[in-house]
Protein backbone atom coordinates (compact mmCIF):
# COMPACT_ATOMS: atom_id res chain seq x y z
CA UNK A 1 0.00 0.00 0.00
CA UNK A 2 1.67 3.54 -0.95
CA UNK A 3 1.62 6.11 1.54
CA UNK A 4 -1.32 8.52 1.87
CA UNK A 5 -3.59 6.29 -0.24
CA UNK A 6 -7.12 5.80 1.09
CA UNK A 7 -10.09 3.32 0.28
CA UNK A 8 -12.69 4.34 -1.05
CA UNK A 9 -16.49 3.63 -0.96
CA UNK A 10 -18.18 4.53 -4.69
CA UNK A 11 -21.79 4.94 -4.34
CA UNK A 12 -24.57 4.94 -7.50
CA UNK A 13 -26.81 7.38 -7.48
CA UNK A 14 -30.25 6.02 -8.81
CA UNK A 15 -31.41 3.33 -6.73
CA UNK A 16 -28.41 3.74 -4.10
CA UNK A 17 -28.40 6.63 -2.61
CA UNK A 18 -31.52 8.25 -4.19
CA UNK A 19 -35.06 6.66 -4.95
CA UNK A 20 -35.20 5.20 -8.62
CA UNK A 21 -37.83 7.21 -10.12
CA UNK A 22 -36.86 6.76 -14.02
CA UNK A 23 -35.11 9.62 -15.21
CA UNK A 24 -34.78 12.85 -12.89
CA UNK A 25 -35.44 15.37 -15.59
CA UNK A 26 -36.39 17.78 -13.50
CA UNK A 27 -34.96 18.72 -9.70
CA UNK A 28 -38.13 18.06 -8.09
CA UNK A 29 -37.98 14.05 -8.79
CA UNK A 30 -34.75 13.45 -7.03
CA UNK A 31 -35.49 11.74 -3.03
CA UNK A 32 -32.49 11.03 -1.07
CA UNK A 33 -33.25 8.13 0.83
CA UNK A 34 -33.84 8.49 4.42
CA UNK A 35 -30.83 6.59 5.92
CA UNK A 36 -27.96 8.04 2.59
CA UNK A 37 -26.78 11.35 4.76
CA UNK A 38 -26.00 8.82 7.75
CA UNK A 39 -23.69 6.57 5.43
CA UNK A 40 -22.06 9.10 4.05
CA UNK A 41 -21.43 9.89 7.07
CA UNK A 42 -20.22 6.85 8.06
CA UNK A 43 -17.50 6.54 5.59
CA UNK A 44 -16.18 9.81 6.60
CA UNK A 45 -15.79 9.04 10.00
CA UNK A 46 -13.92 6.14 9.15
CA UNK A 47 -11.62 8.09 7.09
CA UNK A 48 -12.37 6.61 3.52
CA UNK A 49 -13.41 8.89 0.36
CA UNK A 50 -16.63 9.30 -0.14
CA UNK A 51 -17.61 9.16 -3.81
CA UNK A 52 -20.41 9.09 -6.07
CA UNK A 53 -20.01 7.37 -9.48
CA UNK A 54 -23.24 7.55 -11.88
CA UNK A 55 -24.42 7.41 -15.43
CA UNK A 56 -26.35 10.48 -16.81
CA UNK A 57 -27.45 9.45 -20.22
CA UNK A 58 -30.40 11.46 -20.39
CA UNK A 59 -28.80 14.22 -21.18
CA UNK A 60 -26.95 12.91 -24.28
CA UNK A 61 -30.40 11.70 -25.47
CA UNK A 62 -31.86 15.14 -25.51
CA UNK A 63 -34.25 14.28 -22.27
CA UNK A 64 -32.90 17.18 -20.12
CA UNK A 65 -31.10 19.74 -20.08
CA UNK A 66 -27.14 19.29 -18.48
CA UNK A 67 -28.44 22.73 -15.91
CA UNK A 68 -31.19 19.80 -14.58
CA UNK A 69 -28.03 17.18 -14.09
CA UNK A 70 -26.21 19.88 -12.76
CA UNK A 71 -28.78 20.92 -9.76
CA UNK A 72 -29.88 17.34 -8.94
CA UNK A 73 -26.23 17.17 -8.36
CA UNK A 74 -25.99 20.43 -6.14
CA UNK A 75 -29.28 18.79 -4.09
CA UNK A 76 -27.32 15.56 -3.94
CA UNK A 77 -24.71 17.12 -1.84
CA UNK A 78 -26.99 19.69 -0.05
CA UNK A 79 -29.14 16.64 1.19
CA UNK A 80 -26.24 15.19 2.43
CA UNK A 81 -24.40 17.94 3.96
CA UNK A 82 -27.71 19.10 6.39
CA UNK A 83 -27.64 15.34 7.30
CA UNK A 84 -23.31 15.80 8.24
CA UNK A 85 -21.92 14.15 5.49
CA UNK A 86 -19.72 15.23 3.00
CA UNK A 87 -18.53 13.94 -0.78
CA UNK A 88 -14.84 13.66 -1.14
CA UNK A 89 -16.09 14.02 -5.05
CA UNK A 90 -19.39 13.56 -7.27
CA UNK A 91 -18.13 11.66 -11.06
CA UNK A 92 -20.70 11.61 -13.42
CA UNK A 93 -20.74 9.92 -16.81
CA UNK A 94 -23.07 11.96 -19.56
CA UNK A 95 -21.94 10.31 -22.23
CA UNK A 96 -23.86 7.42 -24.54
CA UNK A 97 -21.90 6.06 -27.32
CA UNK A 98 -25.30 5.78 -29.89
CA UNK A 99 -27.34 8.80 -29.07
CA UNK A 100 -27.23 12.62 -29.35
CA UNK A 101 -24.72 14.76 -30.41
CA UNK A 102 -21.15 15.48 -29.53
CA UNK A 103 -19.82 15.81 -27.27
CA UNK A 104 -22.47 13.79 -25.29
CA UNK A 105 -22.79 11.27 -27.44
CA UNK A 106 -19.19 9.49 -27.07
CA UNK A 107 -17.75 6.13 -26.84
CA UNK A 108 -16.06 7.36 -23.50
CA UNK A 109 -14.35 5.27 -21.49
CA UNK A 110 -16.23 6.96 -18.13
CA UNK A 111 -19.64 4.95 -18.70
CA UNK A 112 -19.94 2.18 -15.94
CA UNK A 113 -19.00 -0.59 -15.87
CA UNK A 114 -15.85 0.89 -17.89
CA UNK A 115 -13.15 2.16 -15.40
CA UNK A 116 -12.86 5.84 -16.30
CA UNK A 117 -14.65 7.22 -13.38
CA UNK A 118 -13.01 5.11 -10.58
CA UNK A 119 -9.14 6.20 -12.29
CA UNK A 120 -10.36 9.60 -12.54
CA UNK A 121 -10.72 8.86 -8.47
CA UNK A 122 -7.61 7.24 -8.21
CA UNK A 123 -5.71 10.18 -9.93
CA UNK A 124 -7.26 13.43 -8.51
CA UNK A 125 -8.19 11.67 -4.74
CA UNK A 126 -5.35 9.02 -4.43
CA UNK A 127 -8.21 6.29 -3.58
CA UNK A 128 -6.68 2.66 -3.19
CA UNK A 129 -8.71 0.62 -5.63
CA UNK A 130 -7.29 -2.50 -4.42
CA UNK A 131 -9.23 -1.65 -0.88
CA UNK A 132 -11.91 0.16 -2.26
CA UNK A 133 -15.30 -0.81 -2.75
CA UNK A 134 -18.54 -0.16 -5.22
CA UNK A 135 -21.76 -0.39 -3.86
CA UNK A 136 -24.78 0.01 -6.27
CA UNK A 137 -28.15 -1.63 -7.53
CA UNK A 138 -27.17 -2.89 -10.54
CA UNK A 139 -24.94 -5.85 -12.16
CA UNK A 140 -23.02 -2.96 -13.88
CA UNK A 141 -22.14 -1.43 -10.82
CA UNK A 142 -20.70 -4.89 -9.55
CA UNK A 143 -18.94 -5.51 -13.59
CA UNK A 144 -17.32 -1.66 -12.43
CA UNK A 145 -15.73 -2.81 -9.06
CA UNK A 146 -14.25 -6.04 -10.61
CA UNK A 147 -12.82 -4.01 -13.13
CA UNK A 148 -10.62 -2.42 -11.26
CA UNK A 149 -9.78 -5.40 -8.42
CA UNK A 150 -12.38 -3.36 -6.68
CA UNK A 151 -14.91 -5.13 -4.40
CA UNK A 152 -18.77 -5.10 -5.39
CA UNK A 153 -21.82 -4.63 -3.02
CA UNK A 154 -25.38 -4.90 -4.08
CA UNK A 155 -28.44 -3.04 -2.07
CA UNK A 156 -31.78 -4.17 -2.31
CA UNK A 157 -32.93 -0.79 -3.04
CA UNK A 158 -33.32 0.38 -6.60
CA UNK A 159 -33.40 -2.24 -9.16
CA UNK A 160 -31.49 -4.64 -6.30
CA UNK A 161 -34.35 -6.99 -5.15
CA UNK A 162 -35.19 -7.47 -8.99
CA UNK A 163 -31.31 -7.98 -10.17
CA UNK A 164 -30.59 -10.45 -7.09
CA UNK A 165 -34.14 -12.77 -7.45
CA UNK A 166 -34.09 -12.98 -11.55
CA UNK A 167 -30.79 -11.92 -12.37
CA UNK A 168 -27.99 -12.92 -10.02
CA UNK A 169 -28.25 -16.60 -10.30
CA UNK A 170 -27.29 -15.71 -14.11
CA UNK A 171 -23.61 -13.97 -13.19
CA UNK A 172 -20.91 -16.16 -13.58
CA UNK A 173 -19.15 -14.05 -10.69
CA UNK A 174 -21.80 -13.23 -7.20
CA UNK A 175 -21.40 -9.94 -5.68
CA UNK A 176 -19.19 -9.47 -2.76
CA UNK A 177 -21.59 -8.36 -0.48
CA UNK A 178 -25.33 -8.24 -0.12
CA UNK A 179 -26.99 -5.42 2.05
CA UNK A 180 -30.80 -4.26 2.31
CA UNK A 181 -29.65 -0.56 1.64
CA UNK A 182 -26.74 1.71 1.43
CA UNK A 183 -26.63 2.00 5.27
CA UNK A 184 -26.19 -1.75 5.72
CA UNK A 185 -23.68 -1.80 2.70
CA UNK A 186 -21.46 0.95 4.71
CA UNK A 187 -21.80 -0.71 8.33
CA UNK A 188 -20.67 -4.03 6.64
CA UNK A 189 -17.76 -2.78 4.66
CA UNK A 190 -16.34 -0.14 7.92
CA UNK A 191 -17.04 -3.75 10.30
CA UNK A 192 -15.37 -6.07 7.76
CA UNK A 193 -12.52 -3.31 6.84
CA UNK A 194 -10.94 -1.25 9.20
CA UNK A 195 -9.02 1.56 7.52
MG1 LIG B 1 -28.58 2.61 -9.86
ZN1 LIG C 1 -18.56 8.89 -20.19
Amino acid sequence: MSRGKRPAVFMDRDGTLSHEVGYVNHPSRFRLYPWSAGAVRAINEASWLAVVVTNQAGVARGYFPETVFDEVQQRLRQNVESGGGRFDAVYACLHHPSVGEPPYRADCDCRKPRPGLLRKAESELGADLSRSWVIGDRHSDMLLAWNVGARAALVKSGYGLGELTYLAPGWSRQPDLVAENLLEAVELILNREPA
